[in-house]
């Protein structure tokens, strides 16, 4: 998306016309080298916008909109931010899509004066802020990675098109790349959610790609050069500083133009710096669990369907107590894995932590305290950084070796915790020690403010801020002096801005002064209503070495500061290997506390397709239901093969009325697998679980309000997706399939779904309905399974159980659901009236009719392909035959004539 842009007038009024100011000029200049932003344009204290930029930035943030001189006879409009509060006017500009780039005046404005009246202070722009190149902890959320990604595409024929994905979050330094095909794209750019999305303009406006590509926040074409193929691996290894990227492993072509894209535009936005990137990591494909948008939302993994984090499972099962664990969680959640051995790992770590209560308390409190290790490092690597961020890394680096150590002292350490003690230990204690010797009690925000190194580490800097210490308590005993000798009482020593140190004196007192002798020592400089004031000599050359003084001491400060910072960029690596590590540390810790508050167990997960749940408990609904004092009734489930020498998995049929608990049974085991592949423990009593490689999700129009788009189309297009693309090891949520049109159509459309899952598809699978009749189904698909919601009718009421028995629900409870709802008494008994009077008309259930007359599974089966329609192969065959790059036009035109006629022809053999 580019936005902002505009204001660039255009280039030949600017020789022409009325002269412009040499500043102008250069404004002019940096905003046509950077058209797709609004530019920032550093004037002392402000941030300055101008023409349009102005306009824009005037309407999205409140701010008054001015005018600055004349351009070609207009006023130019003009609205500035000052810069201390400029992260909180960027935040706004970037939430609401805008890229800025900010430039910065990179010489004192005195330098500029010297070269002459007319000179401008040299200014360029340092930096791109864009929406996906983040680094500032007031721009991004604590809880959440802010990825860039890059999206490369390799040409294959017709349909199989590779795509290279890499991302990065230059706030913490993670980057990794993996390749993905055309089916399963928009599902891996669901599940890393980016800041924004780089493609090449040729991408960008391709028509297969753009409505995706358009629905998705915060898309920046490119031009085609960042994702040369020719160039990629050389760009990266530079980046890296290596000859060779063999050494980051082995990437096919895609991955590597995806990957050498993120590095060019991270360069490109942070404008010679360069934020401490880990090498790209290559995610293999089929590692993770493949989960699409529809899905995601449907579950409410990170957020719900209104948007939010309270009431998703990412907040209900989120026990970190660090922002990087919290982060690392969510990405946990977001990829749950696919190989047994690696999932068995992570619970491996977590399973230990459960164990060791002990340890356990103890490991969480260290890690409470912590600063976000990851975040300050880039900061300090990228230039940005203040002194607060230098104490996160000594505080960091101390915590990581309390913590190694704490570890090493477990009775058993899994992989998982032994490889994040080694990393803990490698962080450079040294260089700690020397921010602890280096760095004040109390430090300010920026380094600009100084009085953040410690007395005694540096005697030069000790000695400026003596000096100006010292001659502070000159000025001060000046003072004493200056009221004997005038025998003024009330005189007073003041400083301000723009008369630097002067005598204050009543008005009363001011002839005194202003005539002689007293005239000869005091130099009148103001006289305001009740004040006269004047300066001395004295007062002049203590006022010129305080502020000698106190530069020298900022200089030196700020020298401190780029040594410590040289050293921390140094020893980068191991401190950001560290980081992940404590973020490690934090979720198995997270996860076995959580496990240890809500009574879940370890999941057994291996490479069968097993799916038994045992005593299973929906995650979210339990704790929010345990809130209210509520018991949550908890629920087998069983979709493995029924033989026990393996075969496909079971699908189950589960009926009952409306409120009895359907949906949340469906979800809660779909959020069992999801749980139990990220590695963690599970809501159930016992599960056993073979890893699942897709999982769908699926929810009748009806109840897809939520998400504003409640049509029976999508709800077709979504079940359509999965009945193309759910192999055997994929678990299927089917709530309510066919509600959303008129009965039979969606009982048709119900019936057919499931034979197809059953007789094709062959997965595992929770299909919800309330048409009972489809249990009738279970006689002839063998996996099929009718399990129902219990309910109990009690004097005409209908009493919910929430148990999940096995059998049919031989109605749907409708009526009594409604006056539950508080329908009006006259209304429910006359619908009992037509009740009866409909059942009495159709004893033998359409259902059973069907099951009697159908053919089994006929239609599931895959059709025949249409005998051969020879005129559409001709059609073809002529179209391929075409060489447009090598017609004229008129050729051209007289191709697709000819097509024309063809397709006419055929069109008009067909219908008759
Ligand atoms: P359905 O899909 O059958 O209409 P829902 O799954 O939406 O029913 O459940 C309706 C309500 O019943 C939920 O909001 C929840 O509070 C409650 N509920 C569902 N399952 C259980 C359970 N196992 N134990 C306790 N309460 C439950
Ligand atoms: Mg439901």
């Amino acid at each position: 998306m580019l936005t902002g842009g505009g204001g660039k007038p255009d280039d030949a009024a600017i020789s022409r016309g009325p002269p412009i100011t040499p500043m102008m000029e250069q404004y002019i200049e940096i905003k046509a080298a950077n058209p797709d932003c609004l530019l920032f344009y550093r004037m002392g204290d402000f941030y300055e916008l101008f023409f349009d930029d102005a306009e824009v930035a005037a309407r999205a943030l409140g701010i008054v909109l001015t005018k600055r001189g004349k351009h070609l006879n207009r006023d130019i409009p003009m609205c500035g931010v000052p810069v201390e509060r400029a992260d909180e006017y960027l935040h706004r500009l970037i939430a609401l899509g805008h890229r800025v780039a900010v430039c910065e005046q990179l010489e004192d404005p005195a330098e500029a004066k010297k070269r002459g009246g007319k000179s401008v202070v040299r200014r360029d722009v340092v930096r791109l802020v864009t929406p996906g190149t983040l680094t500032e902890d007031s721009l991004l959320d604590a809880r959440r990675n802010n990825y860039l990604l890059a999206l490369a595409r390799a040409r294959g024929s017709a349909t199989d098109d590779r795509f290279g994905l890499a991302w990065i979050d230059i706030s913490t330094g993670e980057f990794c790349v993996a390749e993905s095909d055309r089916a399963a794209l928009a599902a891996e750019i669901a599940r890393l959610e980016p800041g924004e999305i780089i493609v090449s303009d040729a991408l960008y406006a391709d028509a297969d790609l753009a409505p995706m590509l358009r629905a998705l926040p915060a898309v920046t074409p490119v031009t085609r050069d960042v994702f040369d193929g020719a160039t990629a691996e050389r760009r990266l290894a530079a980046f890296f500083g290596v000859a060779t990227t063999a050494g980051f492993g082995a990437f096919s072509r895609v991955e590597l133009a995806a990957a050498a894209a993120a590095v060019t535009y991270v360069e490109r936005t942070q404008i010679g710096k360069r934020p401490p990137l880990s090498p790209p990591v290559r995610e293999a494909q089929g590692a993770t669990l493949v989960v699409d948008q529809a899905t995601r939302s449907n579950l409410e993994l990170i957020r719900t369907l209104a948007g939010e984090r309270r009431g998703s499972l990412l907040a209900a099962i989120d026990r970190t107590v660090t922002a990087a664990g919290s982060r690392a969680l969510a990405q946990r959640l977001a990829a749950p894995l696919t190989d047994p051995r690696e999932i068995g790992h992570r619970l491996d770590a977590v399973a230990a932590l459960v164990d060791d209560g002990a340890a356990r308390a103890d490991l969480r409190e260290r890690l409470k305290s912590l600063p976000d290790l990851a975040r300050a490092l880039a900061r300090v690597v990228i230039g940005r950084g203040g002194p607060r961020d230098l104490a996160a890394i000594r505080d960091g680096i101390f915590a990581a070796h309390g913590i190694a150590e704490r570890l090493a002292a477990l009775a058993e350490l899994p992989r998982e915790l032994a490889q994040a003690a080694e990393a803990l230990r490698r962080a450079d204690a040294a260089l700690a020690a020397e921010l602890a010797r280096a760095l004040a009690e109390e430090l300010p925000a920026y380094r600009r403010d100084g009085g953040f190194v410690r007395a005694g580490y540096e005697p030069a800097l000790d000695e400026a801020r003596a000096l100006r210490d010292e001659s502070r308590r000159v000025v001060a005993a000046l003072q004493v002096r200056y009221a004997e000798t005038t025998g003024i009482r009330s005189l007073k020593v003041r400083h301000n801005n723009v008369l630097g140190y002067f005598v204050d004196v009543t008005a009363q007192h001011g002839d005194k002064l202003l005539s002689a002798p007293l005239n000869a020592t005091f130099i009148h400089r103001q006289t305001l209503a009740g004040q006269v004031r004047f300066t001395t000599t004295k007062l002049g050359e203590l006022e010129a070495k305080i502020a000698n003084a106190a530069d020298r001491a900022l200089a030196l400060e700020l020298e401190i500061f780029e040594r410590l910072a040289g050293a921390v960029t140094a020893a980068d690596v191991a401190i950001r290997e560290a980081a992940a590590a404590l973020a490690a540390v934090d979720v198995a810790a997270a996860l076995a506390s959580l496990a240890v508050e809500r009574d879940y167990v370890r999941p057994e997960v291996d490479a069968s397709l097993a799916f038994a749940v045992t005593g299973g408990r929906h995650p979210v609904v339990e704790q929010a239901l345990a809130r209210d004092g509520g018991p949550f009734v908890a629920n087998d489930c069983n979709l493995s093969p029924p033989q026990p020498e393996g075969g496909a998995g079971r699908i189950w049929l589960v009926t009952g009325p409306n409120m009895a608990g359907k949906s949340t049974f469906l979800r809660q085991n779909a959020l069992i697998a999801v749980l139990a592949q990220m590695g963690s423990f599970v809501p159930a009593r016992a599960a056993h679980i073979g890893v699942v490689d897709r999982l769908f999700s699926r929810v009748g129009a009806a109840d897809d309000l939520a998400r504003g788009r409640s049509t029976f189309m999508v709800e077709m297009v979504e079940t359509a997706a999965i009945l193309n693309q759910a192999g055997e090891r994929a678990l299927v949520i089917l709530d309510e399939i066919g509600r959303g049109t008129a009965t039979f159509d969606g009982l048709s459309i119900a019936w057919a779904t499931i034979e197809h899952l059953h007789e094709s598809n062959r997965c595992r699978a929770l299909f919800a309905t309330h048409f009972h009749e489809m249990t009738a189904l279970a006689a002839m698909l063998p996996r099929l399974f009718n399990a129902t919601m219990r309910v109990k009718e009690w004097q005409g009421e209908v009493v919910f159980l929430h148990e999940v028995v096995p059998g049919a629900a031989d109605r749907s409870y409708g009526i009594q659901v409604a006056k539950l709802a508080g329908l009006p008494p006259g209304v429910i008994e006359r619908a009992k009236l037509v009740l009866a009077q409909l059942e009495a008309e159709d004893r033998i259930s359409p259902a059973r009719r069907l099951i009697d007359d159908l053919p089994l599974f006929a239609a599931s089966r895959p059709a025949p392909a249409p005998a051969g329609d020879a005129a559409l192969t001709t059609l073809i065959e002529a179209l391929a035959a075409l060489h447009p790059d090598e017609m004229s036009p008129r050729d051209a035109l007289e191709a697709l004539y000819a097509l024309k006629a063809q397709l006419a022809k055929r069109d008009g053999d067909g219908q008759n």
